[in-house]
């Protein structure tokens, strides 16, 4: 089969969250099984320096209609990597830009052009260079593709047995816009109505995406039956039931030539189940990393790597915060996002000098070496629909207290001490008490050394690399062609 993946990031060209992960990963995996896989990505500024030399292109001068005028783009061919071919889009006016979609976690108003162009372009790039089985478009930047090919292509005879399918990394983002947008982007009126494009009287991206879309798959099981409830479908839980027979949960792998800490070349030091006394290394360079140099080995370094999104939990780790610190802990933390939550993590900082450490941006380093070195991790998420770094945290002795949602519910057991089970900790309501409790839960485990090695090791045995699930995406592709024929 040949499948064409469409997304707006994916490393290590672009990355801002998770999405570049999978996308950086499960391309590979599928061309392993035999398949052939072309991805296609913005040109966005960042990833001109991945290109070698002049760039090459594969089509020169594509016409993109909108309304009132046209915009010309070019394919640029980024050669194959680990057996899958990667295109990108070149429309400098649109994508030569520092951030992927706007600036300090804010939108480029032009996000619907940039988008719909991104949509269109791959269509027509397929149609010059190779038309695939299936299209595989992930969150609302690709969702439109889906509506293009049934809509406006819905007569062009090269993709009448074009399957495509969507995945929904995350449904609260779904790319709303003014009504007018339909036109601009040269769609027919009749697709805003309330059974297809419109939401609240918004042009809906992902909206389109889900209706329009032969399968549709999200990054947990947990959260494919979340996203069906008003709780967690951002209003868009009635059309997700409306496709709930064509909706399926697979979760993520991760990518251990990346993610191992007996490989990881972001380390002090490397470490196996077998063999942790490197972790103890990792651990000192943590603390160096973060000048808390003075903290003892008893005591319990807690990490935390994220956007800091109102979706991660921080609100109800604010309002325990001061109590927290009362313990024997230190506290690392990586991330950056919302104003709200940096001044929240600063402010914490800035008040408990001695166990309390900060880095506001993006990191890829440190957020390895935090993996490695802390004794914890924390994720209070409110809802994760896969979630990542409680996936690596495993795999680095680590040991995650998650809230028991989406993804971090389907991959952590609770730790049982009479049976020697369990990989981590959740807590179940969303309450800052409740968040609190577990982690006096953990820290108790934490004095008891010997329990606390168990479970870094049960949790450093599980094994979630790919292969299970691109098998599984590849299953999806199979019937995704199947009900298109
Ligand atoms: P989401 O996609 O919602 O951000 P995931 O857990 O699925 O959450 O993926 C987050 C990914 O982004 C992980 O690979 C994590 O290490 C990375 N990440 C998040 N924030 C930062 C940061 N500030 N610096 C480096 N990596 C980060």
């Amino acid at each position: 089969m040949h499948i064409v993946f469409a997304a707006s990031e994916c490393v290590p060209f672009a990355k801002t969250g998770g999405l570049a992960d999978v996308v950086g990963a499960l391309p590979r995996e599928v061309a392993k099984l035999g398949h052939d896989v072309t991805v296609y990505l913005p040109l966005y500024a960042r990833v001109r320096p991945f290109l070698e030399g002049e760039p090459k292109y594969a089509a020169r001068s594509i016409t993109i209609p909108f309304r009132y005028y046209n915009r010309f783009i070019g394919i640029v061919d980024g050669g194959k990597r680990d057996g899958v071919q990667f295109y990108f889009v070149d429309c400098p006016e649109l994508f030569d830009r520092p951030e992927l979609y706007g600036p300090a976690g804010g939108e480029y108003s032009d996000n619907a052009e940039r988008f719909g162009l991104f949509c269109r372009a791959v269509l027509e790039a397929a149609k010059l260079l190779e038309v695939p089985e299936v299209f595989h478009v992930h969150d609302w930047q690709a969702a439109l593709i889906p509506v293009y090919l049934r809509t406006v292509y819905a007569a062009d005879p090269v993709f009448h047995g074009t399957a495509v399918m969507l995945t929904i990394h995350n449904a609260a983002y779904q790319g709303k816009f003014p009504p007018q947008t339909t036109e601009q982007l040269l769609f027919p009126w009749d697709i805003f109505t309330m059974d297809r494009m419109e939401q609240y009287d918004r042009f809906n991206f992902l909206k389109g995406g889900i209706v329009f879309s032969d399968m549709l798959t999200t990054v947990s099981r947990r959260y494919a039956e979340e996203i069906q409830t008003s709780e967690f479908g951002e209003q868009l839980e009635g059309v997700l039931r409306n496709r709930s027979a064509d909706l399926c949960g697979i979760l993520n792998g991760v990518d251990y030539a990346r993610w191992d800490p007996s490989v990881d070349k972001n380390l002090a030091a490397h470490y196996t189940p077998g063999n942790l006394a490197g972790k103890k290394t990792c651990r000192a360079d943590l603390l160096h990393a973060f000048g808390l140099e003075s903290i003892e080995d008893a005591t319990p370094v807690i990490g935390i790597v994220s956007r800091f999104a109102t979706q991660k939990g921080f609100d109800i780790l604010s309002r325990i915060a001061d109590d927290l610190v009362r313990r024997d802990v230190a506290v690392t933390v990586l991330g950056s996002g919302e104003p709200i939550y940096e001044n929240f993590f600063r402010e914490w900082a800035f008040r408990h000098p001695d166990k309390v450490a900060v880095r506001i941006g993006y990191d890829e380093a440190l957020s390895h070496k935090i993996e490695a070195g802390a004794d914890v991790f924390l994720m209070p998420s409110r809802y994760e629909p896969c979630g990542l770094n409680q996936i690596y945290s495993l795999k680095y002795g680590t040991v995650p207290i998650v809230r028991a949602t989406g993804g971090l519910d389907d991959t952590i057991e609770e730790w049982d001490a009479g049976k020697q089970t369990g990989t981590g900790f959740k807590f179940y309501g969303y309450d800052p008490q409740a968040l609190l409790t577990e982690i006096d839960q953990a820290l108790k485990v934490f004095e008891d050394k010997a329990a606390w090695e168990r479970l870094m090791r049960n949790g450093m045995a599980q094994n979630y690399d790919w292969a299970e699930p691109a098998r599984e995406y590849v299953k999806a592709y199979e019937e995704a062609a199947r009900r298109r024929a």
